[in-house]
């Protein structure tokens, strides 16, 4: 990263008092990253709070029956709220902490990011605003109960479809009338400098973990990781201590949903087209008539138009390739992966793991792949129930 850039993406493309206050943000975070107090209160957090280090699993029964590689899961579902997003949302509220802001404001979508924020908002008192679309509140009825439970307040947006985009426009405008009270909380790898460098940071935790787990396990690196890709966090979390090891290939998982047709799935980097969006450059998903398309995926937190700016840039100098995994294919993973190890992945991660099984059947018993089991898939359940039994 250079500048905000990362090649020719990334950037930050938003109105100028609030470029001068995402400044601020960024050289707040560089100094408060060099303060041990701060590292030994994220590393506290981490440990007893979240339950980090998360365990690096050897699928025994998975790889054998699959008759290939072997197969490790980095198990993100054990993280406290069931996902990887709690990662960056402890950096960020801590980070908000000590910039004296007394309030978070966040968008969500499925609803998985806004649970993560509202937990940590609880845990360090500060006051918690969730913007979240009309339509996305009556499909996650669960979730929004949770977060008003864990204290939070959830704006409801009515403008445009009622989802995650106008969530997103919504968070962005109340932030604008409140930046010097509040910090806005991304959810993914995207959005405008810094954000797609502080969540990475905050999320590079897996990967550092990884590494070190695979060296005690294996005495070596591994051949593959993999992780699905929606705005991209968990995909460079793990990624990011790997990218120096270019005997290590990294695998980015996009959901092609129903298919490739724009519309029917969230491929951003296989199908998308460069564009300025929310804020920075990037790959996004258009419709023929130059506007941004809907996205869509059986996983709900794969289904965003737009992708993280430093995967456009990786897949252009070809250290990462992004392939694709459709709606079927994820979901006979997340069966596979129930019957065969007990472990109910979130969908979004069955795209990961459905792609690692194929890998392995075409790889010797001696290689060895790793898939970031990004969440558990409890929040599934009744989506699987409802529609597909
Ligand atoms: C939100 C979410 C994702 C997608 O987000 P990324 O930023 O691409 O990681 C993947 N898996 C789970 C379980 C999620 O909740």
């Amino acid at each position: 990263m250079k500048n905000g850039y990362f090649g020719k993406y990334g950037g930050c493309y938003v109105p100028a008092e609030i470029k001068t206050e995402l400044d601020e943000l960024y050289s707040q975070y560089i100094a408060l990253k060099k303060s041990k107090a701060f590292r030994d209160e994220l590393n506290y957090l981490r440990k007893y709070y979240q339950g980090r280090p998360t365990p690096l699993y050897y699928c025994k029964k998975l790889s054998e029956t699959t008759g290939g590689a072997k197969i490790y899961l980095k198990r993100e579902d054990l993280n406290h709220t069931g996902a990887h997003k709690i990662n960056h949302c402890i950096g960020e509220a801590l980070l908000a902490k000590h910039m004296g802001k007394s309030k978070i404001i966040a968008e969500t979508g499925a609803g998985q990011h806004g649970l993560a924020i509202a937990t940590v908002c609880a845990l360090m008192d500060i006051k918690c605003e969730i913007h979240m679309g009309a339509v996305d509140i009556k499909k996650q009825k669960i979730n929004v109960e949770k977060m008003k439970l864990l204290g939070a307040d959830i704006v409801e947006v009515t403008d445009g479809d009622g989802t995650l985009k106008d969530a997103v426009d919504s968070a962005l405008n109340s932030y604008l009338n409140n930046y010097k009270d509040a910090l806005y909380c991304i959810g993914s790898a995207v959005g405008p400098h810094p954000f797609p460098t502080l969540v990475k940071e905050f999320q590079s935790v897996i990967g550092k973990e990884t590494k070190a787990q695979i060296k005690r396990a294996q005495s070596r690196l591994p051949d593959y990781v993999v992780a699905c890709v929606g705005g991209g966090s968990n995909a460079i979390g793990i990624f990011d201590a790997f990218i120096k090891n270019s005997e290590v290939k990294l695998i980015g998982v996009e959901a092609l949903g129903k298919g490739k047709a724009i519309g029917d799935n969230s491929a951003t980097v296989n199908y998308g087209e460069e564009d300025i969006y929310q804020g920075y450059r990037s790959k996004v998903l258009k419709t023929p008539d130059g506007k941004v398309s809907d996205a869509y995926s059986v996983a709900s937190g794969l289904d965003y138009p737009a992708v993280g700016p430093e995967h456009s840039y990786l897949n252009e100098i070809g250290r990462v390739q992004y392939v694709t995994v459709d709606d079927k294919q994820a979901l006979d993973a997340f069966y596979a992966l129930s019957r065969t190890e007990g472990i109910i992945p979130a969908l979004e991660s069955a795209h990961a793991v459905a792609y690692a099984i194929e890998l392995a059947k075409r790889l010797d018993k001696d290689k060895i792949i790793i898939a970031n089991l990004s969440g558990r898939g409890d929040k599934d359940v009744e989506y699987i129930i409802e529609n597909l039994s």
